[in-house]
């Protein structure tokens, strides 16, 4: 068990890093963070910072020695450097995982194997593969295999004389083609796994996106609960699939006919876990805190409802009136610069009704 009081090392400076340290903080630990970007939105509220690029040999070695966990707040970061940092520290989640999660063609392999749906899908890494009759019909949503989040790296293509042009906008890099899935809704449920093999899971949640990026999360999902049962079942068992340690968010897709699918893993915290920082009793990043320090997992016991609305690039000039609103909970991430769509904050408001 890393008790409070250690050292704990999170790789990556965004918003997810910055909510991660201040659990951290409110249970007695120091966080280092490691960071490309100076005055990074985790950098400002870090005890210790190492401003380096992420493939820095010295600097992985210093920042290794220096806590004594590392965890990890976003996808796109080097696996090498993952294995680097590996050799000398425990890294949770580890090296394998975020192979997995950061290339979509392995995530969906892995989903395939772990009997997991998904939506129909055939891999586009060549020429040879533009005009492959496998898989499933148009209209399709092409996606770069990776580094693509929020909508970015993403093309919609509604008849097959469509996809040589769309996977020329992407770079003509490794992509998948995914069927475009006529959901009824979305939903997502983290599930945090620790060091111990205990497994906990939030309630599932409902998702509304704008432009392929998240505006909205409402909680609970209006789902029977014998569905909100079996996203969590799903989520649990592909945590212990993965041979987690840490959280794991499952992006799912509810369809017309009541199945599952799932359409993505994010081994970390989630933007549809905001709202567990003021609705729960312990929320997803000291969840994190806890899986992979090896104490035990918090009560994810939900308050209230609660709504969860993504400050996107100039909406996080509304932060006055959303002071003054009772129920109204601000964050606010730091951020200098406004653009466009960028995630700025979010307001979680705590609705009437009891849980
Ligand atoms: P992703 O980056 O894969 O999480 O996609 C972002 C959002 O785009 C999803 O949450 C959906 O709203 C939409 N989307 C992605 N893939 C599909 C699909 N195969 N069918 C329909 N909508 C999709």
């Amino acid at each position: 068990m890393i008790a409070p009081g250690a050292v704990i090392g999170i790789f990556g400076g965004g918003q997810l890093g910055r909510m991660t340290a201040l659990a951290a903080a409110r249970l007695g630990y120091r966080t280092h963070v490691f960071s490309d970007a100076p005055d990074a939105p985790a950098v400002q509220v870090t005890s210790r910072a190492t401003v380096a690029a992420y493939d820095d040999p010295a600097a992985l070695d210093r920042f290794a020695s220096e806590v004594e966990v590392v965890t990890l707040e976003f996808e796109n970061l080097p696996v090498r450097s993952l294995e680097r940092l590996a050799a000398s520290v425990a890294v949770r989640p580890g090296p394998a995982l975020l192979a997995i999660c950061q290339d979509r063609l392995r995530e969906k392999a892995f989903l395939d194997r772990a009997g997991a749906a998904t939506a129909d899908w055939r891999p586009l890494r060549s020429p040879a593969d533009l005009g492959a009759r496998d898989g499933p019909p148009p209209p399709w949503i092409v996606k770069t295999a990776r580094l693509g989040y929020d909508g970015k790296g993403q093309r919609r293509v509604a008849g097959a004389g469509g996809l040589e042009a769309a996977w020329r906008e992407l770079g003509r890099v490794p992509a998948i083609v995914e069927a475009e899935v006529a959901f009824e809704r979305e939903i997502s449920v983290i599930v945090a796994r620790a060091t111990t093999g205990e497994v906990r899971s939030f309630v599932p949640v409902e998702n509304r996106h704008r432009d392929h990026v998240l505006a909205e999360t409402t909680v609970p999902a209006a789902i029977p609960p014998a569905l909100g049962e079996a996203a969590v079942r799903l989520a649990e068992g592909l945590a212990v699939a993965l041979d987690l340690e840490g959280l794991l968010a499952v992006e799912m897709f509810v369809a017309g006919d009541g199945r599952i699918l799932v359409n993505e893993l994010a081994p970390r915290p989630h933007n549809s876990g905001h709202w567990t920082i003021d609705a729960c009793a312990v929320s997803q990043f000291e969840q994190l805190v806890r899986a992979i320090a090896g104490l035990p997992l918090g009560d994810t016991t939900r308050f209230t409802p609660a709504r969860m609305t993504n400050l996107l690039g100039d909406e996080v000039l509304t932060w006055p009136a959303i002071l003054a609103e009772p129920g109204a909970r601000l964050h606010l991430y730091g951020k200098s610069e406004v653009r466009p769509g960028r995630k700025l904050g979010h307001v979680t408001r705590l609705l009437d009704g009891g849980p």
